[in-house]
């Protein structure tokens, strides 16, 4: 019998755990820093678990080599990942965009698939057992936990990033990582709200908008999206941040800045052209009544303060010149970018252990031989959109196979 040690209950870690308990001559120990198995797991999309896409391409990965994770994502591919959790009892559903969530619309439904499934297929789960040092004895491995240490054939290191600091995001895996040979790129929030100038965004707190955000650096486009936008009381949120928060975090503290388009689908011209017509039906309203059906409310207002417009006057008195900064206000609404909330905050973490020390066909270190590495703490980072647990899940999948 051999002795398989799975390091982090997580989303990789719990599918590595099961895989390797596929294989009756193994017996799976599988250690948990935490009280509970899959705790950020439960936090995922909102508490409803965006547990994979099936929309996926090579292009939703990155990392110094984002094909690395092409093996294992083509080897364990979302209908197969989907089809795998069917078998396990878990009903899901599939968005429009290709997201997919339990039918039950709950984090746990995934998380009790999973432990439930380890459990009956006798993983020995040791809740609230961090592991401290993993070091080589002969061909083996000896961990140390608290109060015990125990002897393994094979190590697989899933003990996920610094992401969700407040879920369990730890530097562990990196650091046990390293004490075996390993080393990893730089660490940076991703899929995190961005911190800007406040004044605005506090104004707006909770306010939505269907918005095209573009992020630009001494003078450069940096990162462009198109989606949903949310005002923060220290910044922006919202989908179409997260997507550009890496780029952000990329930049180191480089100066930079956000311009929004609150009306992607007009032109500039278009917009100056509804305003005039608006300003010549409805003359005797309150200059504040401008954006009035245009955009919500409170950020037609605030369009109006950020290009001086905000005043006593009626439409009929303002001016094509003025209409025309108001239209360019909607159109290229500028914040000053001060960088992102940071790792607490972030759904993933960019950068990790190099994956050129890693063979992508079994995701076994280069070199320590029996030693295995899956999900997060690895160099992949995905999209927003379920992109993240599908890598888990796939990565867990093949390390869990132990090379065979
Ligand atoms: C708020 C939030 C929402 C998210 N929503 C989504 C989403 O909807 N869709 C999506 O695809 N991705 C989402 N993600 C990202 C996704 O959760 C992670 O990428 C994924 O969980 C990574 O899996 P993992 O197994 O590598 O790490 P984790 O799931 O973080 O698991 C690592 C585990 O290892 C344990 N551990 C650490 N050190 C030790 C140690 N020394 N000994 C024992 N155990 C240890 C940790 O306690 C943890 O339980 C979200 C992340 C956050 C923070």
């Amino acid at each position: 019998m051999k002795t398989v040690a799975v390091i982090g209950a997580g989303a990789s870690g719990m599918m590595a755990a099961l895989t390797a308990a596929e294989d009756r001559e193994n017996r799976v120990l599988l250690f948990e820093r935490q009280q509970r198995a899959g705790r950020k797991l439960m936090a995922t999309g909102n508490g409803r678990c965006n547990l994979s896409n099936t929309e996926l391409s090579p292009s939703n990965y990155h990392g110094a080599d984002p094909s690395f994770a092409s093996f294992a994502l083509e080897a364990f591919p979302p209908a197969e990942a989907l089809a795998f959790f069917g078998s396990l009892g878990l009903l899901t559903v599939r968005e429009p965009s290709g997201r997919v969530y339990p039918l039950s619309d709950q984090a746990n439904s995934v998380v009790d698939t999973l432990r439930f499934a380890c459990l009956c297929a006798g993983v020995e789960l040791l809740a609230a057992w961090p592991v401290r040092t993993i070091r080589r004895e002969g061909e083996r491995f000896r961990l140390q936990t608290e109060e015990q240490s125990f002897l393994a054939d094979a190590v697989i290191i899933a003990c996920g990033g610094l992401a969700g600091g407040k879920l369990g995001g730890v530097s562990d895996g990196y650091d046990l990582l390293k004490s075996l040979g390993h080393s990893r790129t730089a660490l940076l929030p991703a899929l995190v709200q961005l911190t800007t100038d406040p004044d605005y965004p506090r104004a707006l707190k909770g306010v939505r908008a269907d918005a095209r955000l573009n992020i630009f650096s001494e003078g450069r486009p940096v990162a462009a999206s198109r989606g949903e936008l949310q005002f923060t009381e220290k910044g922006l949120s919202g989908p179409v941040t997260f997507e550009i928060s890496r780029a952000v975090s990329c930049l180191c503290g480089r100066p930079a800045a956000a311009r929004i388009d609150f009306l992607p689908d007009y032109p500039e011209a278009e917009v100056l052209e509804k305003l005039l017509a608006k300003c010549a039906s409805f003359g005797a309203l309150p200059c504040e009544e401008l954006f009035t059906g245009m955009v919500h409310n409170r950020l037609g207002k605030m369009l109006l303060k950020y290009c001086g417009l905000l005043s006593q006057r009626t439409l009929s008195e303002l001016s094509e010149a003025e209409l025309r900064a108001a239209a360019a206000a909607a159109k290229d609404f500028r914040l000053k970018v001060r960088g992102t909330e940071g790792f607490d905050s972030a759904q993933v973490t960019a950068g990790g252990i190099r994956t050129s020390e890693f063979d992508p066909h079994t995701l076994a270190s280069r070199l320590v031989p029996g030693l295995f590495a899956c999900g997060e703490v690895l160099d992949i980072d995905g999209d927003c959109g379920g992109y993240n647990l599908q890598w888990a899940w796939a990565s867990g999948r093949l390390a869990g196979r132990l090379g065979r």
